[in-house]
């Protein structure tokens, strides 16, 4: 990780904090914004001086080629502040990477590493009051690239934005959560983009997801396009079953986004001796197990919400309900993770920043 304090970056400072008119205790996810955001503008083949000023609106051309072709891609981190007032951040490193595998496979240039982390610790060191400390609480961190190009010819641009926005956020608890499990629907195909996160990716869930939830379900299990028989992801998030005492998750492909924490969890399971099986799921066998009593739990994992339980889904018609367990996998690596997140816990992988 690279922060560099030889990179230039501009700094307009807000003349003003909007910070006191915020009800931090009661926060909607990704809906208020801190008073900085960072710019850097790709032109003439290459990224100019970084600039962190005032968030606002910003203003392209209504040709520009993120509107009519959808050449954007995004990342989401966090960062927390622990008991002592230090601010730290969770893998950075595999969010900066996988800005640039999304950015890569869109033919969007790459964003330099020095750029990436010096940009956001400055826009942290000023933001670093709307980080609030106690568990649960973080600052949602949105970096993303746009084509701003203009022209309406589908080929990609030879103009870029590249901004970090933040968001304070709470923890979030999500309620039940129940999932139908798409027998027609893919987020992804084999050779597609959903390995990156493209902002199309999300889009194209819409559809699919509101239909999931006018038949009463909160989110979709995605399937493989080939044959919807292997389970892939949950919503926007990478998906864990609990088979007795094995946790089950499908292997990082093209289709599947390389969530930091699914493999954070895949590590902490392998640390801590839980069994652990990265291998194609069949829908068939987690309808057999649910049959049987033996599969114990589903979850969701994901930076927004770290870890989001699964307590029942639907399948063909028919639906299963999943057993209220005390000790769940869910809350043990929910709370493991976050311990290492807040600097309440020791960091044996080094993943803290
Ligand atoms: N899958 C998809 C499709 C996602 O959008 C996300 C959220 N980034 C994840 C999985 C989880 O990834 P991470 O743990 O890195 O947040």
């Amino acid at each position: 990780m690279k922060y560099d304090s030889s990179v230039d970056i501009n700094i307009a400072k807000a003349p003003t904090s909007k910070i006191d008119s915020v009800d931090f205790e009661n926060l909607k996810f990704g809906h208020i914004f801190t008073d900085h955001m960072l710019v850097c503008d790709y032109e003439d083949g290459a990224w100019k001086t970084p600039e962190i000023k005032p968030y606002g609106p910003i203003q392209l051309d209504p040709s520009a080629k993120v509107f009519h072709y959808g050449q954007a891609v995004f990342e989401g981190m966090k960062a927390y502040r622990d008991d002592n007032d230090q601010i730290w951040l969770f893998r950075p490193d595999e969010n900066f990477k996988r800005i640039n595998k999304s950015s890569a496979r869109l033919a969007i240039p790459e964003f330099p590493e020095e750029y990436f982390f010096t940009g956001l610790e400055e826009l942290l060191k000023l933001e670093k009051d709307w980080i609030k400390k106690g568990f649960g609480n973080s600052l949602y961190i949105r970096p993303f690239v746009i084509a701003t190009e203009p022209g309406v010819l589908a080929s990609p641009g030879t103009k870029y934005k590249f901004m970090i926005i933040c968001s304070p956020a709470k923890s979030y608890y999500t309620g039940e959560v129940r999932v139908q499990i798409s027998e027609r629907y893919s987020r992804a195909a084999d050779g597609g983009v959903g390995a990156a996160k493209a902002a199309g990716n999300y889009a194209a869930q819409f559809y699919p997801t509101n239909l999931a939830k006018d038949a009463g379900f909160q989110q979709i299990i995605w399937t493989d396009a080939n044959t919807h028989e292997f389970l892939e992801e949950a919503g926007t998030m990478n998906v864990f079953f609990r088979v007795n005492d094995t946790l089950l998750t499908a292997p990082t492909s093209d289709r599947i986004l390389d969530g930091v924490t699914r493999k954070s969890i895949i590590a902490l399971a392998e640390a801590n001796n839980i069994p652990v099986e990265v291998r194609r799921v069949t829908v068939q066998e987690i309808v057999d197990a649910a049959k049987a009593g033996t599969l114990k739990e589903i979850f969701g994992a994901g930076t927004a919400a770290v870890i989001n339980p699964i307590q029942g889904f639907g399948y063909k018609g028919e639906k299963y309900e999943l057993p209220k367990l005390t000790d769940t996998y869910a809350s043990f690596f929910k709370n493991k993770l976050m311990k290492i997140q807040y600097n309440l816990d020791k960091d044996q992988f080094g993943w803290r920043y």
